[in-house]
């Protein structure tokens, strides 16, 4: 391992289905070591967690079979960060507004709405102004997007969209209702990994801000 790797944070991401390979590519652009986590002993020695967009009851029903989600939930519920993008943010809802249970990591104090923007606009892209982040907006890609629906005195709303609320965050996560993997803005990326780095990123990175997350 070069001097370097050492502020270089290990990032799974949860390859149960969705955007992996694209969250690896925006992770390894702000300076984090990426893995493929699909089994649980995979979780371990990491610094931090993605969880993908897909779909959530998917995810429940799979990683919940194997093991899994059981074993991400000790991981979060532990501390480790978490970033969770549309599906994602849903498995780590406290719950779920007007829809049956489902099997969810859960332990963010948001309730959230599934397919919230509704069929007529089931996919859409808007542009996010995202305040701690600055200018410009982000380009946000939504695809059967949630929305937050009520928040927790816990979290920090980041982002609203139409009067809903689209993206926040809390001690350990940052969750977003669209795709910010599918644009190439790393802002909420770089947000994510300079919180596990505790804020000392590599010098070539650019955008340093106090954006960090407590991670520790
Ligand atoms: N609609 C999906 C769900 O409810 C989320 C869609 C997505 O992740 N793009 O789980």
């Amino acid at each position: 391992m070069s001097a370097r790797d050492l502020t270089r944070p290990r990032v799974g991401v949860l390859a149960v289905q969705g955007a992996v390979s694209e969250h690896e590519a925006a992770l390894a652009d702000v300076g984090a070591r990426t893995s493929r986590v699909r089994r649980s002993e995979e979780l371990a020695g990491l610094d931090g967690l993605v969880i993908p967009g897909g779909e959530s009851t998917t995810f429940g029903r799979v990683a919940g079979e194997s093991g899994l989600l059981d074993a991400v939930r000790h991981s979060v519920d532990a501390g480790m960060p978490v970033f969770g993008t549309c599906a994602g943010l849903i498995m780590l809802a406290d719950g779920i507004a007007g829809g049956g249970p489902q099997p969810l990591v859960g332990g963010m104090d948001i309730t959230v709405r599934r397919n919230a923007f509704g069929r007529q606009c089931a996919s859409f892209e808007a542009d996010v102004q995202v305040p701690v982040l600055g200018d410009p907006p982000m380009r946000g890609i939504f695809i059967r997007a949630p929305w937050i629906e009520a928040a927790g005195p816990s979290v920090e709303v980041l982002a609203e969209h139409a009067g809903h609320i689209v993206a926040a965050r809390d001690r350990t996560r940052i969750v977003c209702a669209f795709h910010p993997e599918l644009t190439g803005d790393r802002r909420l990326h770089r947000m994510f990994v300079e919180g596990l780095r505790g804020g000392s990123a590599p010098a070539d990175e650019e955008h340093k801000g106090d954006t960090r997350v407590g991670a520790q």
